[in-house]
């Protein structure tokens, strides 16, 4: 039986409801005045229902598409501006007692190499991200007790927090490790963690259970709840995701959005993020083993809907994505990108021969966080090292208000200039820093209030003196 509110996974996600959903999209997709509601609902921000949304991916009219489109963009500039916020994963270990049929950390995997960072490691990979620029990780280690107990992310935690290299820090660690307990999630929030994203791979059971067939990760339903236990915990921005390319994906669309709706229903809060990653070719991973790729043209369709549905949260792509798709992508609603980025453990400090790959998959986008940034320029986003919101306790409900308050323009955008300002003092090429100025001294012109533009303009000078770290 369906229940929003359940702390039961098969209730929240019922699979009855995403089947008759699916359904009932596919009888209504034509339905003009129907669909027109829905977009007009859309348009308003008041978001969508799963239903509602998957009456929109079932369209196939050009004219109706192009209307997602143009929404996906209006909302998206309304809540986020053209700010785009920047981050770097960072790969702890890669020892994995799971059996996942798509990921190449897979126990039974004996060709890649396996690899965990200590310490004084983490510390190397920490400085060489410090010296591109980053401000804000994710930090990614696959489930093994022995090898990665939370311990080791506990420590490896307050070892990131710790380096002050340069003018660098790291000033928000989101984490994406394996489903845990409450307890867990609560030394994860003591250890002052930004974001807990864990992806759920697939919502279909049935499927679920066949691409994990062995290890804790193969436990459904544990695997479901977990952003309950991390609510429960008290982490109150968490991120979800599916793998697109597992399932079809109109079951996991939907299921991404009751789960969603679930969060919000049962918390309060909707997800921080959400994040779309599709399915890519890895060490012994070969994608055409499975049948559900999700091609270009459906995937932007699923990223607007997904935008216009849940207009608040905030949306990521990796660099999985190319270049030419992740260009296209931050047009229909993505508001934070990783640049620079390196899947294999230690890969930040040596990049790793192939004979010696431990990497998680093959990335599309390999270009500098320099290069990223200057593309970014270009494109008229502004790239954003932005941590502000955790660090003043603007999480969970807060962050949401601020977001619903339109004080965005007050706050993130000179939030974004200064952390570009930072960014292009202390690393940037000349090219990209010439462009960033130009774009600095453009858009602080527009900072709505007269008050946060003039100490905006205080903090830009005082960084050119060498002062760091300001914030609104
Ligand atoms: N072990 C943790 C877990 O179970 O959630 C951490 C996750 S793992 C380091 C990060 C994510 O990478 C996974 O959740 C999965 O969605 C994704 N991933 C795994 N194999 C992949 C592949 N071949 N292509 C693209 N993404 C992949």
């Amino acid at each position: 039986m369906y229940d929003i509110k359940s702390q039961i996974a098969e209730e929240f996600i019922s699979d009855e409801e995403i089947r008759d959903t699916m359904e009932y999209a596919k009888q209504n997709s034509t339905n003009k005045e129907l669909v027109k509601s829905i977009l007009q609902k859309a348009r308003e921000c008041k978001g969508l229902t799963h239903r509602e949304a998957a009456i929109l991916l079932e369209c196939d009219d050009k004219e109706i598409i192009n209307e997602i489109y143009e929404i996906a963009r209006e909302i998206k500039h309304r809540f986020y501006g053209n700010r785009i916020v920047m981050f770097a994963p960072l790969y702890l270990s890669n020892y994995c007692v799971n059996g996942c049929v798509y990921c190449p950390y897979h126990l039974k995997n004996k060709t890649i190499r396996r690899k965990k960072l200590s310490q004084e490691e983490i510390r190397q990979e920490v400085i060489a991200l410090q010296d591109m620029g980053h401000k804000r990780l994710a930090l990614e280690a696959g489930e093994h007790p022995v090898e990665n107990p939370i311990e080791y992310i506990l420590e490896s935690i307050k070892t990131i927090y710790s380096i002050k290299h340069k003018n660098g820090a790291i000033r928000r660690v989101n984490v994406n490790i394996a489903a845990t307990t409450v307890e867990n999630y609560q030394k994860l929030r003591d250890a002052g963690i930004g974001t807990y994203i864990l992806f759920q791979e697939t919502y279909n059971k049935k499927n679920y259970e066949a691409l994990h067939p062995t290890g804790p990760k193969s436990d459904y339903a544990y695997h479901t709840e977990a952003m309950d236990r991390a609510m429960q915990g008290g982490i109150d921005d968490v991120g979800i995701g599916v793998l697109f390319g597992l399932e079809t994906y109109r079951y996991d669309f939907v299921g991404l959005l009751m789960h969603a709706e679930h969060l919000e229903a049962t918390y309060g809060v909707g997800p921080h993020t959400i994040s779309v990653p599709r399915l890519c070719m890895a060490d012994d991973i070969d994608t055409s083993d499975f049948k559900n790729a999700v091609p270009d043209d459906i995937f932007f369709r699923i990223v607007a809907i997904i935008r216009i549905a849940v207009p608040y949260t905030g949306m990521i792509i990796s660099t999985r994505e190319s270049e030419k798709s992740r260009a296209r992508l931050l047009e229909l609603g993505i508001s934070q990108i990783s640049g620079g980025s390196r899947t294999s453990v230690g890969g930040y400090v040596e990049p790793e021969p192939e004979s010696e790959n431990s990497a998680q998959f093959d990335i599309a986008d390999h270009r500098t966080l320099d290069q990223v940034v200057g593309w970014l320029l270009d494109l008229d986003h502004i790239p954003s090292f932005c941590t502000a919101c955790y660090r003043e306790g603007r999480t969970g409900d807060r962050f949401m208000s601020l977001l619903k308050s339109g004080q965005i323009a007050n706050c993130c955008l000179p939030n974004a200039l200064i952390t570009l300002k930072e960014y292009i003092n202390d690393y940037a090429s000349p090219k990209v820093k010439v462009k960033a100025e130009a774009m600095i001294k453009r858009l602080l012109t527009t900072v709505p209030n007269e008050k946060a533009r003039a100490t905006a303009a205080k903090y830009l000078d005082a960084i050119d003196k060498g002062e760091r770290d300001f914030r609104f």
